[in-house]
């Protein structure tokens, strides 16, 4: 395989690792972020919350403001002040909307920062996010416990035991995948050989949520990379990636968690560290920007980062044997943000979906707006969240698909939730599932 043009983030934007004011630099404010910002407003219809609430306060230009008077001492840690940050789903469509290059989603991770440092207490994630961040996440024993528990019991949790949950913990319940699978991790060979010659060598990055709750995935994409060519190494042990850190503020564990999948993965002798999930693929590809600032992982961090591709941009450019299987339906694929605006990825997997014979890609509006999972966003905001994903599910059903599908596990989730609540019966799958069918793999 030749050599891997960089990854990472937006070439056409200013350098967001090269801000003064870096988050995790110390005394840094991160507020020259914020400095290209010309108020134009050409951002403000692109924005699911601001569509949804209709408040200046609840937009990207209004969130600038914000920040910036809170930076400059205008304004100090209120209520309001924390609930605008905190409504923000940091999906980065105004990044790509803006004609000015803001950097939305590193300002908005370090203002959040910023704010989490000095009001821990107050900006916190609701009971089941905080749970997730501060106990399950990065402890993937226990998080695969939590999880093989929750699926074992969705049955008794939709049906008996309903009326005992709140409305989010139902919304949770239904999203969970409805067969008890296994953590990927924990049964995958340390390497999986090419089937056929071998034209390259990658590393698959398991995560956390994705190997507990899509440990199919991570077959599917094993089968495919095997099948046109590649070894696939599985490193373990590995520890979660830290973006849902990171977007919560929660800067120092963010950071400390990126050092050990760099120590962890950083050293492989391979062409591309390969990530199935969305989120987890645009924060690695940040890294270099979070650890600008750390003398020690500063140029491991910006290596490690340039050999990260999402899986669909890396097959994409591989130039893939045609599948010899037809999978016969109408195809819905629906953008993850943090693939669209945080990767710039968007041909790609529709590209792959293409090659599948019988598949017809159906369009559909607002296939490039947030689905309102965001992370754990629909635990700790559930009725925002669900009014965005209404908005989305009328879209879908509009266009009749047979199949949904969008590269990113939360996404996935909400879907799923977002198919049951619209009365459809449409499969919600990664698109990497449909080629492994395809392949037989
Ligand atoms: S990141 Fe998304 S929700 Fe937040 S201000 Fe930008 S467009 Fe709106
Ligand atoms: S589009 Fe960019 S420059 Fe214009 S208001 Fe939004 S963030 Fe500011």
């Amino acid at each position: 395989m030749g050599p891997l043009t960089p990854g990472g983030e937006r070439a056409d934007l200013p350098d967001a690792a090269a801000s003064t004011t870096a988050p995790g630099e110390a005394n840094g404010s991160g507020i020259d972020l914020a400095l290209p910002c010309i108020h134009c407003g050409l951002c403000l219809d692109h924005c699911p919350t601001y569509r949804a609430l209709g408040r200046e306060t609840d937009s990207p230009r209004g969130r600038i403001y914000l920040i910036r008077a809170q930076a400059e001492g205008r304004i100090g840690l209120t209520d309001n002040y924390i609930k605008h940050l905190d409504l923000c789903l940091n999906c980065r469509a105004c990044e790509t909307a803006c004609p000015s290059g803001v950097r939305f989603g590193a300002l908005m991770e370090s203002a959040r920062e910023r704010l989490y440092r000095a009001a821990p207490q107050r900006y916190q994630q609701g009971s089941q996010g905080e749970l997730l961040l501060r106990h399950l996440i990065a402890r993937p024993a226990l998080l695969r416990a939590a999880f093989a528990l929750l699926r074992w019991a969705r049955p008794l949790l939709l049906g008996p035991a309903r009326a005992l949950l709140s409305p989010e913990q139902r919304n949770f319940a239904a999203m969970l995948p409805p067969t008890a699978g296994g953590s990927f991790s924990l049964r995958a060979k340390p390497v999986y050989r090419a089937r056929h010659e071998r034209r390259a060598t990658v590393a698959l990055l398991t995560g956390c949520v994705m190997d507990v709750l899509f440990d199919d995935v991570h077959e599917a994409t094993v089968g495919v990379l095997r099948a046109n060519g590649c070894d696939v190494l599985v490193p373990r042990p590995q520890s979660c990636c830290g973006a849902l850190h990171a977007h919560a503020g929660r800067g120092e564990e963010a950071r400390a968690m990126a050092r050990r999948v760099i120590d962890q993965l950083g050293e492989l002798a391979c062409d591309a560290v390969l990530v199935n999930a969305a989120g987890c693929g645009a924060h690695l590809k940040s890294y270099g920007r979070l650890l600008a600032a750390d003398a020690a992982y500063a140029e491991r961090a910006r290596a490690f980062a340039a050999k990260v591709r999402d899986v669909s941009e890396f097959l994409a450019a591989l130039e893939l044997k045609r599948p010899p299987k037809a999978v016969a339906a109408r195809v819905a694929y629906d953008d993850p943000c943090h693939l669209l605006h945080g990767q710039q990825i968007s041909r790609q997997p529709r590209e792959l979906l293409r090659l599948i014979q019988g598949v017809e890609l159906v369009d559909f509006p607002e296939a490039d707006a947030c689905c309102g999972s965001a992370g754990i966003y629909t635990l700790a905001h559930a009725d925002l969240s669900l009014q965005i994903l209404d908005r989305k599910m009328a879209h879908i059903a509009a266009a009749a698909p047979d199949i949904i599908a969008s590269g990113n596990p939360g996404c996935l989730l909400q879907l799923r939730l977002g198919v049951a609540r619209a009365g459809l019966t449409c499969r919600v799958v990664h698109p990497i599932t449909l080629l492994a069918e395809a392949y037989g793999a």
